[in-house]
């Protein structure tokens, strides 16, 4: 984003999730009028807190990674210094299966380059030294970017195609796979899964783990609100946007309160409302049908109270497993807020769990941490499920050729939100990328 000017038009973003509260503070920060019109009573869309219970959690448990460079310089623009959201750690990922045996342990601790990353890699003792030239073989393609593929597939084709260890792929690169594009390895694309191991392990710090200091809403949504307003815009909730009208000279925007007029729009639901509202415009039709070939994929996250969690338990942050219907656990003891005994568990994706009572996934969640993770008769004292049916893009083989660009073929409406093509899958990483690149084509519209 260019130096601050003092344009006066003004700006609509329907949508106060991640993406549109990023374009409405690179907007403001440039002097542009912004009013941001959200239909729930709460900002921050997918990624907010709840009070459930009186206990404030998120509607998801959410990770950052050292690669989102785009957030973390947005959080500089708004005076939020890194440390006091996050907690940055290098990338250890642990891995349990059922019984709760080690089945992988890969850290970076200490090992900040692709030489000590290579030294990590040799001495790992939880990997045979055929997984281990296998992985430092990938790593070193992954860096020379000699993974290119002339048609896409899937992640799993792609590792059998590379002869990557089944064991590796169960314990490494499915894991990695489902966490960061909400895909399984089965349907996931292999293009993208690439994309995000080059992102992730390209450059050093990179894949640092950021574990956030404080829930989600005060992390990003509130601040942004905050600084729209004392730059003049206004953050509405409450205000569904039913409809909008494109004249010669400005926008007109519908809500059940009224209409208000707009230089430019920018769109910043998620997709299936952002259909609905272009659907009817004929200039946006050719979009429409690209973006009805899009679908999305499921997050559910579970929480447990317990008492409190055992001594041999509490010195990690988040442990995977495998083999199991949970995926990832996230020790929620000291951040964001500090809850001692509380856990949450993550499950990505479609599967059978999708159709389970309530009950009975919690109970045999419960179940499994108990075998693999506390190995005790811990009892939860409280327990919450949120299954969020629409959490993330599903990332399939052809994603790509139908992620809409930012601009539209109608002047003066841009579209943001972590469906939008980003470069990177469906994460707070890209609607905020999104928001901001809208931001910009905003800025050289009104400026140029
Ligand atoms: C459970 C879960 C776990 C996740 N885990 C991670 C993770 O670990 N790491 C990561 O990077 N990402 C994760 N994600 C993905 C991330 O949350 C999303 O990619 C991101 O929040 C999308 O932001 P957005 O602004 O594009 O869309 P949204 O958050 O969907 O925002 C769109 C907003 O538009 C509003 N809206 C819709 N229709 C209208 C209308 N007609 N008028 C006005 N407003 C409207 C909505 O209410 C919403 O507030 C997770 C998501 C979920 C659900």
């Amino acid at each position: 984003m260019g130096r601050a000017v003092t344009l006066k038009q003004h700006v609509a973003i329907i949508g106060a999730g991640w993406a549109g509260l990023a374009a409405g503070v690179s907007l403001a920060q440039s002097g542009f009028r912004v009013t941001v019109l959200e239909a729930a009573p709460k900002i921050g869309g997918r990624a907010r807190t709840l009070s459930l219970d009186g206990v404030e959690l998120d509607n998801g448990q959410h990770l950052f990674i050292g690669a989102y460079r785009e957030l973390l310089s947005l959080f500089n623009l708004l005076g939020v210094p890194e440390q006091d959201v996050f907690v940055r750690k290098p990338l250890h990922l642990r891995m349990l299966n059922r019984e709760g045996h080690p089945v992988l342990d890969f850290k970076l601790l200490g090992a900040p380059s692709s030489f000590h990353r290579a030294m990590a890699i040799l001495k790992n003792p939880s990997l045979s030294w055929q997984e281990r030239f296998s992985l430092l073989s990938f790593f070193h393609r992954l860096k020379k970017n000699d993974l290119l593929l002339k048609r896409d597939l899937t992640g799993e084709a792609f590792l059998k195609q590379m002869a990557i260890p089944s064991r590796l792929s169960e314990v490494f690169f499915a894991p990695i796979c489902q966490a960061a594009l909400s895909t399984s390895i089965q349907m996931a694309s292999a293009q993208v899964f690439i994309r995000v191991l080059t992102q992730t392990f390209g450059r050093d710090h990179d894949s640092d783990l950021l574990f956030p200091k404080k829930t989600l809403s005060a992390c990003f949504p509130n601040p942004a609100a905050r600084f729209i307003e004392k730059n003049g815009g206004r953050v509405l909730v409450r205000e569904r946007v039913v409809g909008f009208h494109k004249n010669e000279q400005n926008f007109s925007i519908f809500t059940a309160g009224g209409v208000l007029k707009a230089d430019g729009v920018i769109l910043a639901t998620h997709l299936k409302a952002c259909l609905a509202l272009i659907e009817q415009e004929a200039r946006l039709t050719k979009t429409a049908r690209l973006l009805k070939r899009l679908g999305y994929q499921p997050i559910t996250t579970l929480y447990f109270q317990y008492p409190f969690l055992p001594p041999q338990t509490t010195h990690w942050e988040m442990i995977g497993l495998v083999g199991t219907t949970s995926q990832w656990l996230f020790n929620r003891s000291e951040f964001p807020q500090g809850t001692p005994g509380l856990v949450s568990v993550v499950i990505s994706g479609e599967g059978p769990h999708m159709t389970w009572p309530k009950n009975v996934l919690l109970d045999r969640v419960e179940q499994e941490l108990k075998s693999a993770f506390l190995h005790g008769n811990t009892k939860s004292l409280k327990r919450w499920m949120i299954r969020e049916k629409e959490a993330a893009l599903y990332a399939s083989p052809d994603c790509a050729e139908c992620q809409p660009k930012n601009s539209t073929s109608l002047p003066g409406l841009w579209l943001a939100g972590d469906y939008t093509v980003a470069g990177y899958p469906s994460t707070l990483e890209s609607a905020i990328r999104s928001g901001v690149e809208c931001a910009d084509l905003v800025h050289g519209t009104f400026s140029g």
